[in-house]
């Protein structure tokens, strides 16, 4: 099952009090690791200095976490169908939780007194509904993926009328005129049953799959709602695999991810610009943040960067060591990138995770679009 808002939720809310929590995100994706070994190795690197770290100050509970992590992944995955791994653990409580993922998930082994949930947001926030409706002239086959898993599919046949036994009464032509009136009711029920599948199922966008002609078709005859949520149309015959209609999805949804980013990350560049609406940077971020100002933190993955933390007021910042709030001695923390996601989160702001987008590297890999 693909993960889901009130899963984070609850992972979330366990804290370790006795000690803390360890979180291990792996990508286990088949396509570029892969050997099991490679996997094994990829674990073995992060997993390194935690545990000799944790082991010299006494943790025995992270070091049975990383234990039980390592045993997890080298008793085997199923990796025809897991892309991504997450696993969180606290031994000292016995918890502990395996995330299977269908999509790949950057490397990653975080100790803290909570679960780091922030890959698993940032997964939910940037993944949308996408159905896919295959259709030629007698069949149609339809689709639902979320997160790279495929959640439903409904086939729909409607055979065309058959001539071959009709005695010689119709001509020719009758024929075709009779083949082609099937071929178009049979159309018009595959654009219908996409409708009825969007009020059963819901989904954010359509991807339309077989002929050129039969897709035109298809798509004229499609509810306007619909209409707006056609996300691409896809040569791809209607007897594709499910494997080939995911692969399908998967390179329509890279470019509405795509879109997406570049409509957001414009959107803060203008802001920026008019120098109203906007922050862009780190620190001009967090301080939106503490003043609660953020709609939409845009950040770009992977970015990290040291700072500072103040324990007292909890104001967080690129430049240490005494708090400019309170004047209390400062935290060093790792990643305050990770700071800033959290406190958006907490704040039910909207997260954007953007992927190789330069205009938002330029400025500073971190921007947010502000409630004023
Ligand atoms: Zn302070």
């Amino acid at each position: 099952m693909p993960i889901n808002e009130s899963r984070i939720r609850d992972l979330a809310g366990f804290k370790g009090e006795d000690a803390p929590v360890t979180s291990l995100y792996l990508d286990v994706d088949g396509r570029t690791r892969i050997r099991a070994r490679d996997v094994e190795l990829a674990l073995e690197r992060i997993v390194r200095p935690v545990r000799e770290r944790h082991h010299q100050e006494g943790q025995t509970s992270v070091c049975a976490d990383v234990d039980r992590m390592e045993a997890y992944v080298r008793g085997g995955i199923d990796r025809s169908h897991v892309r991504g791994l997450a696993l969180f653990s606290c031994s000292a409580h016995d918890f502990w939780e395996v995330v299977e993922l269908a999509v790949p998930v950057p490397d990653r082994l975080v100790v803290n007194h909570t679960p780091y949930v922030r890959e698993l947001e940032a997964l939910v926030a940037r993944h949308e509904r996408f159905a896919v409706l295959l259709v030629d002239r007698q069949r149609a086959r339809l689709f639902l993926f979320l997160q790279g898993e495929l959640l439903d599919k409904q086939e729909q046949i409607d055979l065309l009328p058959r001539h071959d036994d009709d005695g010689g009464q119709l001509g020719k032509d009758q024929v075709a005129v009779h083949t082609a009136a099937a071929a178009h009711r049979h159309l018009r029920h595959a654009a219908a049953a996409a409708f009825a599948f969007h009020q059963e199922q819901g989904f954010d966008h359509l991807v339309l799959c077989g002929p050129d002609d039969v897709t035109a078709e298809v798509e004229r005859d499609l509810h306007a709602y619909l209409r707006e949520r056609l996300a691409a149309r896809v040569h791809l015959p209607v007897q594709a695999s499910d494997d080939e209609i995911r692969q399908a999805v998967e390179d329509v949804e890279a470019g509405v991810e795509r879109a997406r980013d570049v409509v957001i990350v414009a959107r803060l560049r203008q802001a920026v610009g008019v120098g109203a609406g906007g922050a862009a940077g780190l620190q001009a971020v967090l301080e939106a943040l503490l003043a609660r100002r953020v709609d939409t933190l845009i950040v770009s993955e992977g970015y990290e960067a040291p700072g500072w933390r103040c324990p007292a007021c909890a104001w967080v910042g690129t430049l240490g060591r005494q708090c400019p709030l309170c004047a209390a001695g400062m935290e060093a923390v790792d990643d305050v990138v990770e700071e800033a996601v959290e406190e958006a989160l907490a704040q039910a702001c909207r997260v954007a995770v953007c992927r190789d987008n330069a205009d938002l590297d330029v400025m500073g890999r971190i921007g947010a679009l502000l409630r004023y």
